[in-house]
């Protein structure tokens, strides 16, 4: 079952919401909800954002993870009027990853091919972030906000990457 806004400013139209088993662990079952042997359902979308809070595998966990997804994620971006361009570009990048994910003929390729295609993916990134992130040293960004933005901890950026803790003045 896959959710819609009707009627959302544009771009937010194309944010398309969906619920997703966890399995013990925390792990996202493959395929749609609902799946043999999981403990929660997670709203998620395909910009890539995931809720904070499961609910449980109750009948009304999709109805329940639903109404997460739109509070929690459509409500706010459909405040602002338009979709923003940070949202975009990432739901873009993400939809052309997932159609290469798609398009691999994993049936007919060695794992070895997969995993020589997902490095060259993850290289890509890499090399993105790298170069974003002179951009964000350049305009002065605190490493907090450049943490926030990747989601990882602001110590492990530090250490990952050299970003500096404090900018110099002047
Ligand atoms: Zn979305």
């Amino acid at each position: 079952m896959w959710w819609k806004v009707e009627g959302a400013p544009a771009g937010l139209d194309r944010h398309i919401g969906s619920a997703v088993g966890v399995l013990p662990g925390g792990v996202e079952a493959t395929g749609q909800f609902p799946v043999a042997g999981v403990v929660a359902v997670r709203a998620r979308c395909n910009c890539g954002w995931r809720a904070v809070v499961d609910c449980p595998a109750l009948p009304d966990g999709q109805v329940r993870a639903e109404e997460i997804w739109r509070t929690d994620h459509m409500l706010p971006l459909c405040a602002l009027g338009e979709e923003p361009a940070s949202e975009r570009i990432g739901r873009e990048l993400l939809g052309q990853f997932g159609d290469f994910l798609h398009n691999l003929p994993f049936a007919e390729v060695t794992p070895l091919e997969g995993l020589r295609a997902a490095a060259r993916v993850s290289q890509v990134a890499g090399q993105a972030i790298h170069e974003l992130l002179a951009v964000a040293l350049r305009q002065g960004l605190p490493l907090q906000q450049v943490a926030d933005a990747l989601g990882i901890d602001p110590e492990v950026v530090h250490e990952s990457t050299g970003y500096p803790r404090h900018h110099e003045q002047g």
